[in-house]
């Protein structure tokens, strides 16, 4: 893991809020489904985070929600501008088996490379409304299904994607269940799993301060043989088993 200099290749807007980008990365090409990057945003000390949505031999990308002023500034960047990029950072997901992966909103983007790199994957993937959904033609070429869930019903089934998970898990096996999004979605696809007892495994998108486990501000609540610890999403995740994370249950 490094800093380096990587050129924008491509910077195209998906939806009202997000970017599809793709950056020159050589260095970076052996990036596992899960791993971010750590992206210097001009005018800010610390780096923002961005999972690693897709590695396509020297080409990363990257998928940016426009939140505040750092993803405003990335967004806003040109094709063949210089990006300032520190990774891959973090643990990955498992992707051996059959996989089904659960997304919300921009928690999708990393679920995308984890689909790719499995032996057979299924998508069930979920969304504030039929604006804000993205990369459905890629999950539909990388997945043999892919479902959709709308909160206000404008594309797909209307509700949440636990609903999906549930009414899925009750009638096809899987090896592992890969989930990023929402803390609610999250813990909502924990208890689906748990009762249902496939392996899940979560993407937790903290706030973030240095990437490599140095300071606290990614700490998080974990359950271990010995009783609850404090781990770091940067560098003990993002990605954990979900019975590892203390999600105030
Ligand atoms: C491991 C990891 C992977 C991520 N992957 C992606 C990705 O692929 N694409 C993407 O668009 N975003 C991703 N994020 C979230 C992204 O890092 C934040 O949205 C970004 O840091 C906000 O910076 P900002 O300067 O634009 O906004 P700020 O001014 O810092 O904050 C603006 C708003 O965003 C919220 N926010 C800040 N940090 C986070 C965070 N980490 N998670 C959720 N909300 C936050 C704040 O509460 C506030 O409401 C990821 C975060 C982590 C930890």
């Amino acid at each position: 893991m490094d800093v380096y200099k990587c050129t924008l290749l491509s910077n195209d807007k998906i939806t009202e809020t997000s970017c599809d980008m793709r950056v020159l990365a050589p260095e970076m090409a052996d990036a596992k489904p899960g791993q971010f990057v750590h992206v210097k945003c001009e005018g800010f000390t610390l780096r923002r985070p961005i999972s690693i949505c897709d590695v396509d031999g020297e080409v990363l990308r990257l998928v940016v929600d426009r939140r505040g002023k750092g993803t405003e500034w990335l967004t806003e960047q040109r094709v063949g501008a210089t990006l300032d990029i520190l990774g891959p950072l973090g643990r990955g997901f498992g992707t051996h088996g059959r996989v089904l992966v659960v997304g919300g909103g921009i928690g999708c983007p990393p679920l995308l490379y984890a689909a790719k790199a499995s032996d057979s994957a299924d998508a069930i993937l979920g969304f504030r409304n039929s604006a804000a959904m993205m990369l459905l033609g890629d999950f539909r070429d990388a997945c043999d299904t892919v479902q959709l869930a709308t909160d206000d019903g404008s594309a797909g089934f209307r509700g949440r994607v636990d609903e999906l998970l549930r009414r899925r898990l009750s009638e096809e096996k899987y090896d592992r269940v890969l989930s990023c999004g929402p803390t609610p979605m999250l813990r909502a696809c924990k208890r689906v799993c748990e009762e249902l007892g496939v392996p899940l495994e979560v993407s937790l998108e903290e706030r973030m301060g240095c990437g490599v486990g140095a300071c606290l501000v990614c700490a998080v609540k974990l359950r271990g043989a010995d009783g609850e610890y404090v781990g770091h999403v940067c560098k003990d995740g993002p990605v954990f088993k979900a019975e590892e994370v203390c999600f105030d249950d």
